[in-house]
């Protein structure tokens, strides 16, 4: 047998952290992999959180989460130009609702200040109710924040991962890390060899940026020391009715555990409120509750008093993952070449760019090349999105290519050409293509265009539509029917089949 090939970096996980760090590493002659349990990156913890770039005010400097918020947010800002992901800089509107909350939201403001964070302005009562009217009409005052912005993170973290694997790293997906070989006593300085149920990866250095699951992967690798505890968020997502209830993201003074409950713009014009912030015991919880539900709309009608339960359209829960120190847990361990970047909280969405910088630094510093490739690129084709387009744009995307003329989600104008392309971008679940394109996250979530989709897919991948999943696994969404009726000659209602006799089973 020969020698097994030696990879210069394995990162572990493909979310926020391991995808920038991809990139990061992408412009240097190295070979890297990324290791992803998922069917697609970003299926963790960076699909499901309120998506903003955080101002840089919040995290406290001497926190490396701190010193990391306003880089990362400069990041992102340069992530956007360059690949094009769905990016908006809406500021931050950051309210004291009682005079006793003045205090605080100045203490923040000073914050920020002190951390560099440019243009922060301290707004009189009339100040914030003239920018954002549906305030409550109550608040003590307000602090002005420009430089938050919100994010679609899923599509961003997508469009990284995608231009890394542009650039040259082998992003592998459905490979789950189950074990990592114990140091060699012999050579403790040899490769690591981590398993997955495809095989043995061998690399160099190994990132871990597993999310939630970082401690356990770092027991496999004899890391001891690290306990991830799970901090779940509900989030409700409000019909496109109400845009332009905010034109900022609204946020109350903080409380000891959580920047809040948020009023928020999103990227697509719809409004989003959230999150709550409780301690769960399983890593697996992301269910939504009627508590959750009642103190979120409780504490966001504190801010903006007209919102309405009425409105959800949708609703999820994300969990943010905790570590003891209450910080990111970033750097080497005892076991050399194994460097954890765990316990990334938030703003670990919106330090991501900056994170990925400081774990290259840190790879450079335990003795790793870096040789800057001459042919990096750090821009790829902004993706196209027809329904942001003006009628004429519409008009002439269709003449000179007619899967434009054809829509495959109606609620949000989502055409074939659109799913066609994320499909060639790495799409391979309907969740993936729903979270690239937003084919199904509109009113009717997904009952008009799922069929659709499901086929684009299943042609795209060159399987058949039994073989596509909402989000991998078993996750299936069409099954074979054994006992297959026959067609109602009286022409009744029957499942809408497809060519292989298989029908949707929901
Ligand atoms: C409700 C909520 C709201 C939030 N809002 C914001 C916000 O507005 N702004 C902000 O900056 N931050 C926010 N955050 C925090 C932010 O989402 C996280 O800090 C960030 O997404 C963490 O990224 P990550 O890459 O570390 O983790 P993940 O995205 O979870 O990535 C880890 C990846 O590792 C994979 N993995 C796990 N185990 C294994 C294994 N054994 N083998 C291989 N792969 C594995 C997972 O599948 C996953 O894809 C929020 C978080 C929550 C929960």
């Amino acid at each position: 047998m020969g020698e097994p090939h030696v990879h210069d970096v394995l990162i572990l996980g493909g979310g926020a952290v391991g995808t920038t760090l991809a990139r990061a590493l992408s412009r240097f002659d190295l070979d890297v992999v990324l290791l992803e349990a998922e069917a697609e990156v970003a299926f963790g913890v960076s699909k499901a959180n309120s998506g903003i770039i955080h101002s840089g005010l919040h995290a406290p400097g001497d926190t490396l989460k701190g010193r990391l918020e306003y880089p990362g947010n400069r990041g992102w800002h340069q992530l956007h130009e360059e690949l094009g992901f769905g990016f908006a800089p809406v500021g931050e509107t950051l309210v004291a609702v009682e005079e006793a909350e003045l205090a605080t939201i100045e203490s923040i403001r000073q914050q920020g200040v002190d951390k560099g964070v440019p243009g922060t302005q301290p707004w009189t009562p009339q100040q914030a109710l003239d920018a954002e009217p549906n305030l409550n009409r109550d608040l003590a005052g307000a602090v002005w924040v420009p430089t938050a912005a919100v994010i679609n993170p899923y599509e961003a973290v997508m469009l990284v991962a995608d231009a890394a694997q542009r650039n040259g790293v082998r992003i592998e997906v459905e490979q789950p890390v189950i074990a990592i070989d114990p140091v060699d006593a012999h050579r403790p300085d040899a490769p690591l060899i981590v398993h997955t149920p495809a095989g043995p990866w061998h690399g160099r250095y190994v990132i871990n940026a597993t999310g939630l699951f970082a401690d356990e992967v770092a027991a496999m690798a004899g890391v001891p020391g690290l306990t991830i505890r799970p901090r779940k968020g509900e989030e409700y997502l409000l019909d496109r009715r109400v845009e332009g209830l905010v034109h900022s993201i609204v946020f109350p003074a903080p409380r000891p555990t959580s920047k809040g409950t948020l009023v928020i713009p999103t990227v697509d014009g719809t409004i989003m409120v959230g999150p709550t912030a409780h301690e769960v015991d399983d890593k697996w919880d992301t269910s939504t509750t009627e508590e959750g539900a009642a103190e979120v709309f409780a504490n966001a009608r504190r801010l903006v008093p007209v919102l309405n339960e009425r409105d959800v359209i949708a609703e999820f829960a994300g969990l943010r993952p905790v570590a003891q120190t209450g910080d990111f847990v970033v750097g080497p361990t005892e076991r050399p070449g194994f460097i954890n970047a765990a316990g990334i909280l938030s703003p670990g969405l919106t330090a991501a760019p900056a994170l990925a910088d400081h774990l290259v630094d840190i790879l450079a510093d335990q003795g790793l090349a870096l040789v800057e490739t001459t042919d990096w690129d750090p821009t790829a084709p902004h993706p196209v999105r027809f329904a942001g387009r003006s009628t004429d744009e519409q008009r002439r995307l269709a003449a000179d290519d007619p899967r434009y003329a054809r829509l495959v989600c109606r609620c949000e104008l989502v055409t074939e050409a659109e799913v066609r392309e994320a499909i060639s971008r790495g799409a391979r679940t309907l969740d993936g293509l729903k979270f690239r394109t937003r084919a199904g996250m509109g009113r009717c979530q997904g009952a008009f265009c799922t069929w659709s989709c499901l086929t684009l897919l299943a042609e795209g991948l060159d399987v058949p539509v039994t073989a596509v999943t909402k989000r991998g696994g078993d996750s299936w969404i069409v099954c074979e029917r054994d006992d297959q009726p026959e067609p109602d000659a009286t022409g009744g209602d029957q499942p809408e089949l497809d060519a292989a006799g298989s029908s949707v089973a929901w």
